[in-house]
């Protein structure tokens, strides 16, 4: 297991980089975009592939790097459900999993300082973001927080956990690196009240300033959108109405590029193959499942995801390959408001 805890000193932020082993995926949570060389740096010197990058919610204080790593390493983008950003890959829920070869996370989804902030566990630990700190707890002022939702979320959410479980931190201001729940449940100031009204009293009496970056980090890190209009002005998209024209007919191949997860959440379209995005390099390969497909049946390669943005750079890396391929517009989010036709995944 890699497990690695990098630092931001502009912001104070942590990030975190994690992988089974060397040589396999790695994800990593809470980048930081004037990291994103150092990162790429230590992930070829660690010889391990980036495949999903993590927000635990819409950032006010350093603009996010998860357009960055999407965009030179086609990780897949995850988010929650919640965040009102234009565009990630892939969007969880409270209980969904995020695996990769050897790493298994659990989203946990804990409003308060934002109602987008999740935390995510994994076996011994837990990545807090900025719902608890060490020795303190992520302010509840602006992006829709709430100090009650924080109250919930600390106290229903992560206090209930083993005392042993580490904690790691979105942030430290004053150089401590880890803690644990037993620590803070002791120890930190915020949480030695008895109410949730005890809590937002204390909460609504900080009076912060603004972070000097929220200006600029809040828009910015809303809009991480790939841009999809070339994919759109070469041909490669179909809308909902011309992808439902193709369920069932010869001259298509629909392929789904979701997760397990996301298959069993939302339903897949009927009559579509599942051929996850992280195994895209290989399966469009030559001797790859999706070449030989549609070299041997001529059917044009339809891809789609969540919300098309896996599907959209899907298509750039068939078509690159010499492959026929399409995406849906917008995904199976578009699809379903549509009403277009889904089935349960089997
Ligand atoms: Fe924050």
């Amino acid at each position: 297991m890699i497990f690695r805890q990098m630092f931001d000193s502009v912001s104070c932020t942590y990030t975190y980089l994690l992988a089974g082993r060397q040589g396999g995926e790695a994800l990593i949570i809470d980048p930081v975009l004037d990291k994103v060389d150092r990162y790429l740096q230590l992930i070829d010197e660690l010889d391990v592939k980036l495949v999903k990058a993590l927000d635990t919610h819409v950032h006010a204080d350093h603009i996010t790097a998860l357009g960055a790593l999407r965009d030179r390493t086609k990780c897949v983008t995850v988010m929650g459900a919640e965040s009102a950003v234009d565009l990630v890959s892939m969007r969880v829920s409270d209980g969904d999993s995020i695996d990769i070869n050897g790493v298994n996370l659990t989203a946990i989804h804990t409003p308060g300082h934002t109602d987008d902030s999740y935390c995510f566990t994994m076996n011994d630990r837990v990545f807090t973001g900025d719902t608890l700190l060490i020795r303190g707890t992520g302010r509840t002022d602006f992006q829709n927080g709430s100090p009650e939702e924080a109250y919930d979320s600390l106290f229903g959410k992560l206090l209930s956990r083993p005392d042993e479980t580490l904690i790691y931190p979105g942030h430290d201001y004053k150089g401590d690196t880890v803690s644990t729940i037993g620590e803070e449940r002791k120890f930190n100031p915020r949480l030695q009240v008895g109410t949730r009204q005890e809590y937002a009293k204390l909460m609504n009496g900080l009076n912060l300033a603004d972070p000097q970056m929220m200006d600029v980090a809040v828009p910015n890190n809303l809009k991480i959108g790939l841009s999809l209009n070339e994919i759109d002005d070469r041909g490669w998209s179909l809308d909902v109405t011309q992808a439902t024209a193709l369920v069932g007919d010869d001259s298509a191949e629909l392929v789904d590029l979701r997760d397990r997860s996301e298959r069993k959440r939302h339903g897949v379209i009927p009559g579509s193959v599942h051929a996850p995005y992280l195994d895209l390099d290989t399966n469009v390969k030559p001797g790859g499942i999706l070449h030989e497909l549609s070299k041997a049946t001529g059917r044009r390669l339809v891809f789609y995801c969540a919300y098309g943005e896996r599907s959209g750079m899907a298509v750039q890396a068939a078509n690159g390959i010499g492959l026929d391929a399409c995406h849906i517009k917008g995904g199976i989010d578009a699809w379903k408001k549509a009403g277009a036709p889904l089935e349960p995944h089997g």
